[in-house]
């Protein structure tokens, strides 16, 4: 897997030097390009910005030096090239698997008012966003992404780590975690996870991430078929 971002503050990257995900970019497990839009200006400043049209606060990055950049680092269109932006479909665990199977994505963050609405025509194929609210710029959300899915890429998390039962992964919120001290200031770690007994414990669990669906994300539901988490008994009265 390799990505390809483009942004006016490559600094912002600096961050995917450290933990897990620089440990997995050293040892080759994903490769990842930082790019300046800056680059690609045809402007003797290296201007990337220009004054809305029609008026309005705040600037507006301009089309070619994100087409030519764009155009420049995937020639043959290999990439899947993804502009993140508030207005983009809110990324979520289903699609972050999705992605995860690509071979190539390529990121333009936006900055300032946002971009010209003719680079999104020209050469993006999908807009995604982080979530319901604004950020100045389009940097912290190309990280989410890349970390987020960097993750299901095999040899990024160790092996004591798995994706396979945390949040989300099959609908439901996560199971609480404990570890020593066995108490705390009073508070006791269920009996059950101090027994050994493997079936107990995956009852115990899967009892708990749905009670804190429940509690937290009854919404998270509507996605779930609970059928197989119900026990036999109980399957049974209902079919
Ligand atoms: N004027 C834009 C609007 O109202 O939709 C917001 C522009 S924002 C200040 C600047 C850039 O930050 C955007 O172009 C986008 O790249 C990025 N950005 C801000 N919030 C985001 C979010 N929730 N998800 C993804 N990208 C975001």
């Amino acid at each position: 897997m390799k990505f390809d971002i483009l942004t006016i503050f490559p600094e912002y990257f600096d961050v995917l030097k450290t933990s897990l995900i620089g440990k997995a970019i050293d040892g080759g497990k994903f490769d990842i390009a930082v790019k300046n839009v800056r680059d690609f200006s045809k402007d003797k400043h290296k201007k990337t910005d220009d004054a809305p049209y029609g008026g309005g606060a705040g600037m507006v990055m301009t089309v070619d030096p994100i087409v030519t950049a764009i155009e420049t680092i995937d020639p043959n269109h290999e990439a899947k090239r993804i502009y993140m932006s508030p207005k983009g479909v809110t990324l979520s665990q289903k699609k972050v698997e999705e992605l995860s199977k690509l071979d190539r994505i390529l990121l333009l963050c936006g900055d300032y008012e946002g971009v010209d609405e003719r680079a999104i025509e020209l050469a993006i194929d999908e807009e995604i966003s982080i979530g319901d609210y604004v950020l100045t710029g389009g940097e912290l959300p190309a990280l989410v992404l890349v970390n987020a899915v960097a993750r299901y890429i095999d040899g990024v998390l160790g092996s004591e780590e798995s994706t396979s039962e945390e949040s989300f992964s099959n609908g439901l919120l996560e199971y609480p975690h404990y570890t020593r001290p066995e108490e705390y200031r009073g508070l006791k770690v269920p009996e059950v996870l101090l027994k050994g007994n493997h079936k107990d414990v995956a009852e115990w669990r899967l009892e708990k991430s749905i009670e804190i669906t429940l509690a937290r994300r009854p919404d998270l539901f509507k996605d779930v078929d609970i059928a197989p988490f119900l026990p036999k008994k109980k399957r049974k009265h209902r079919t």
